[in-house]
């Protein structure tokens, strides 16, 4: 057994991306930049051996974590002063029904976790198909996803991620975080990020499964021209009156042109020959 990889008397398990905060000052910070208030309905996702469940539970009277980790669950369950206040989901958060708990709560949710990096793409996904059930969002993730969650067009960070997540919501980095303020420390550098879900869409999409088709092709062939890569779904002429240029790439479009591109597709849905 690796010594490194134990951590309060738990053996972190890579295959769910267990890293866990040890540094005092960078789980303060994060807990004010959450500033969560009694009457809130916050969710952790990924609370582990609870360094983060711990501050922020001291604030709330309630507080729903959900676990993939047996063991940790349990354990959370008999933690002496976390237990009564945890309503625990011992499951995969890629399954958990974000809309029924808001529901339930009467309000949208506070999400907030230190994230499995292993899965936090797929997750942010299936997280921005709650906004609607969503405050907001504290996460803790590789810093070279953050960097994609907050790029603009025209840089190399720029891609599918950003324009979905920049479609459901404001995007601000907080907080940089180096590898050893984890145990075990990651090989990464990691960030946190507040992504706020708009309230009014500032380029609503009438279908926005056409909008993830149209990033997921353009941004498939990102080192094409929109010409070769958006050619059998768009005109020449239908990019030149969209005001899009058909020699630009991918990365030099900005969100609200995507937008535009999904309302026109969704409208005209036949295939167009170029
Ligand atoms: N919050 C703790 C901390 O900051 O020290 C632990 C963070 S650790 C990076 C990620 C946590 O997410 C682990 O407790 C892990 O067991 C849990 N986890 C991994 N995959 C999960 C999933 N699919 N659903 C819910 N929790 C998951």
């Amino acid at each position: 057994m690796n010594n490194r990889r134990v951590h309060q008397g738990h053996l972190a398990r890579k295959r769910f991306g267990q890293n866990f905060l040890n540094d005092p000052y960078i789980i303060d910070h994060i807990v004010s930049a959450i500033h969560p208030l009694p009457e809130q309905a916050v969710v952790e996702i990924g609370p582990g051996l609870g360094a983060l469940t711990e501050p922020v539970a001291e604030r709330l009277d309630t507080l729903t974590v959900i676990e993939l980790d047996r063991d940790l669950a349990a354990r959370l369950q008999t933690h002496p002063f976390l237990g009564p206040k945890l309503t625990i989901f011992q499951q995969d958060a890629m399954t958990f029904d974000f809309a029924e708990l808001a529901a339930q709560k009467g309000q949208p949710l506070r999400v907030f976790g230190n994230l499995p990096y292993n899965i936090s793409t797929p997750l942010m996904f299936h997280l921005f198909s709650y906004t609607h059930a969503i405050k907001d969002m504290h996460f803790m993730l590789q810093k070279e996803v953050v960097n994609r969650l907050v790029a603009g067009p025209g840089s190399k960070a720029y891609g599918r991620l950003s324009v979905m997540a920049q479609y459901y919501c404001q995007v601000i980095p907080v907080l940089e975080v180096p590898p050893e303020s984890f145990t075990p420390a990651p090989k990464v550098d990691s960030a946190v990020v507040r992504l706020v879900p708009h309230a009014t869409h500032p380029y609503p999409v009438s279908d926005i499964r056409v909008l993830s088709r149209i990033t997921t092709e353009a941004f498939g062939k990102r080192r094409k021209t929109l010409r070769n890569s958006l050619g059998h779904l768009f005109t020449l002429d239908v990019l030149n009156a969209l005001g899009i240029d058909p020699t630009w790439r991918a990365e030099n479009i900005a969100v609200a042109q995507y937008c535009q591109l999904a309302n026109w597709l969704a409208t005209h849905p036949e295939p167009q020959e170029m």
